[in-house]
């Protein structure tokens, strides 16, 4: 909406249903949020009751719970993963699709275990998979998907002890694909498999072509960091046919990016994928799955029509239909079977569900600084001269442009004088407040006359009268904690009041954190203007709570910081420099990086958990005699010792370091099966 409909809307009553659209709860809230009758943001899922937001966070203040607070929808995720299993059933319908589809949840997105869970829970009925990318991912997902059924896909690049892991989880008679993302790292996992004489099943992610847009586009195209070009697939495909072991590729894997913006990248991205897919079925290898990886996107802005990197020009259906229609009609071209189809949605998946409310502490700048001034005859000449300008701006009906530009001028040029002479010492104080009190008004009044103008035929200092009215809301949160994408890469995330929605949010202003630092404030917001540094607000009142809801949140952004990929902290050193010592330095201290147990627990998994229920896998393995009791006893010291390990790959266990398996690999390689 834009302003001149806000300044019409004065003029009537705003009603709730005003809020949802001048706040674009349709373009981002996916069906999951609205306003209610009284005036709150209310939050509902299918037949379940409406939650009212408000009153949850009057209850967690009333509870003694600080804020800023995350509050989680548990209820958003079920729902996510049910419209996700439910378009790809609808799009496998509508194409006569034979093969199955199966989502995998990328845990990277948001680790916390109760997401997990709540994903796995939900997704029990599809069977859902999970995908790890990291050591400390892999270490809980391996013991957290129960049955044996469900896909886990561990990508990214792997050190020895990982691929042992994944071994060991396929010893236990789990459906885990090892994802190779270079022909070295394939290398080593054949000979770690021969080694353990363990069959080969692994998959390939393809470095394809295409690339997406926007922030994530390098993780696909020619300059992606992540998988096999098509020439080491070829020599991939060249030893498993020496080696007779074809069978052993299950799975060809893509990722164009998350958040593609333009659904036309990815039909061009599926339809490279599928082709290397016939084709590898042309020359006997038949891969049972095809993983189109993530990038399965969500609209945080009000964009409509794509371009803009945070919206997307496609609905969750059209995205299902894209990748059925896509692989089935090469398929049937190419007269070979339709494999599984696995997507590896994550931020569609989770970002809905987490919303995190921050509590205005106060205002100020020109509207919440000025108090309304009544000029008397005892003021300065220059404030009356103000004191005129105001009231003929107020007062006098049909203003065009250029007499409002006019009245802008004289404002500025009397505001500068009074100025001049306060330096001077001409002026008091009082007076000066007072004349800066009369230019601010002069200004909202000639801005307020400004939105009922064409803003085409705005003049350039009219135009920017809006940036300059605004006012600073200081909020008790950081930026840089929560909302790390908005910070470090200028990612709009919708911002709303969540009360007194059924007023009219005639004040603007831009949201502030709580540090000193220059970037602590939200400079974007939602809207089809995308300069646009404001949002509408209301004033604040005394003694009365007013909270922000900071929207869709849950992917990424709540468990970013030092915890993405569950990576951690580093080791440091601290180091000195010292002419007496032989190097020329000393070392004072070091203190060691995070441990896999330390990344895990900060997501609500712990070790004797984790142990035990590996424990229960292994032992009913060993029950079932798949497993000898001896294989059972190592493969559990070797998942224990994950706990205390370094949460990063040991370079000695990486292709190109002299290491034990580096030696095994060339011997391995060198010999036909
Ligand atoms: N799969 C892989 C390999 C990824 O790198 C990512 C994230 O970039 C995802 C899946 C999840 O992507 P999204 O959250 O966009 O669905």
């Amino acid at each position: 909406m834009t302003d001149a409909k806000v300044t019409a809307l004065h003029s009537r009553r705003w009603t709730s249903a005003d809020a949802q659209a001048h706040f674009h709860m349709h373009a981002w809230g996916g069906g999951y949020f609205s306003v209610n009758a009284a005036g709150h943001v209310q939050m509902k899922v299918d037949d379940l009751p409406a939650i009212d937001v408000r009153q949850v966070v009057d209850e967690i203040a009333r509870r003694g719970v600080d804020r800023p607070v995350l509050i989680r929808f548990q209820d958003i995720l079920a729902a996510r993963v049910r419209e996700l299993n439910a378009a790809f059933q609808q799009a496998r319908e509508e194409c006569s699709y034979a093969a199955p589809y199966r989502a995998v949840y990328p845990i990277k997105v948001n680790q916390m275990h109760e997401v997990v869970d709540e994903i796995l829970e939900a997704g029990a009925a599809y069977e859902l998979g999970l995908e790890c990318g990291s050591k400390a991912e892999l270490v809980a997902a391996v013991a957290l998907q129960e049955g044996d059924d469900a896909l886990l896909i561990c990508n990214g690049y792997k050190d020895d002890a990982m691929l042992g892991l994944v071994l060991d989880a396929q010893s236990l008679g789990k459906n885990v694909v090892p994802v190779v993302e270079k022909f070295e790292e394939f290398e080593r996992l054949y000979a770690l498999a021969r080694q353990r004489g363990i069959a080969l099943r692994f998959g390939v992610r393809l470095r394809l072509g295409v690339s997406s847009a926007g922030h994530w586009a390098d993780s696909s195209g020619d300059r992606s960091k992540f998988g096999v070009s098509f020439s080491q697939l070829v020599d991939i495909v060249s030893v498993l046919a020496r080696d007779d072991c074809r069978d052993a590729l299950v799975l060809l894997h893509c990722h164009l990016g998350s958040q593609i913006p333009n659904i036309m990248t990815l039909a061009e991205g599926v339809r490279e994928l599928a082709q290397v897919y016939v084709q590898l079925c042309n020359d006997g290898i038949a891969p049972e799955f095809l993983d189109v990886g993530g990038g399965l996107g969500v609209n945080y802005d009000a964009g409509v029509g794509g371009g803009a990197e945070t919206s997307i020009n496609y609905t969750l259906q059209e995205y299902a239909n894209t990748v059925v229609s896509t692989v089935g009609e090469i398929c049937a071209t190419a007269k070979q079977p339709a494999p599984t189809l696995i997507t590896e949605s994550g931020r569609a998946l989770t970002a809905h569900h987490s919303l995190l409310v921050v509590p205005a502490l106060g205002a100020s700048g020109p509207g919440a600084d000025h108090s309304d001034v009544i000029v008397t005859d005892d003021d300065d000449p220059l404030i009356k001269a103000l004191g005129d300008t105001l009231r003929w701006v107020t007062e006098e009906p049909a203003i065009g442009v250029r007499e409002l530009l006019e009245a802008f001028h004289d404002a500025t040029a009397r505001r500068r004088d009074a100025s001049g002479a306060f330096r001077m010492g001409y002026l008091s104080l009082g007076q000066k407040a007072r004349a800066d009190s009369l230019y601010f008004k002069i200004c909202e009044c000639i801005e307020r006359d400004t939105g009922k103008i064409d803003w085409r035929t705005l003049p350039l200092e009219l135009a920017t009268l809006p940036d300059m009215l605004v006012d600073q809301y200081l909020c008790d949160f950081s930026v840089f904690q929560s909302m790390l994408d908005h910070w470090a890469i200028g990612q709009c995330f919708p911002v709303m009041p969540l009360q007194r929605l059924d007023e009219v949010p005639d004040r603007r202003a831009m949201l502030v954190d709580l540090t000193c630092d220059s970037d602590g404030k939200i400079a974007r917001y939602v809207s089809y203007d995308e300069q646009r540094r404001y949002l509408d607000v209301h004033a604040l009142r005394d003694g009365e709570p007013y909270y922000f809801g900071i929207f869709l949140m849950g992917a990424y952004q709540d468990i970013m910081g030092d915890a993405h990929n569950l990576f951690g902290r580093v080791s440091e050193v601290h180091v000195y420099a010292d002419d007496e010592e032989d190097d020329g330095f000393y070392i004072e201290k070091i203190l060691p990086g995070s441990q896999v147990q330390d990344m895990l627990g900060q997501v609500q998994y712990f070790p004797n958990d984790l142990q035990r229920r590996m424990s229960d896998i292994v032992r009913r393995k060993v029950q079932a005699k798949r497993l000898r009791a001896s294989e059972g006893v190592e493969i559990l010291d070797r998942y224990r010792a994950f706990f205390s390990a370094s949460p990063y790959l040991d370079p000695e266990q990486l292709p190109g370091e002299s290491g034990v398996s580096g030696e095994a690999v060339s011997e391995a390689m060198d010999q036909p099966a």
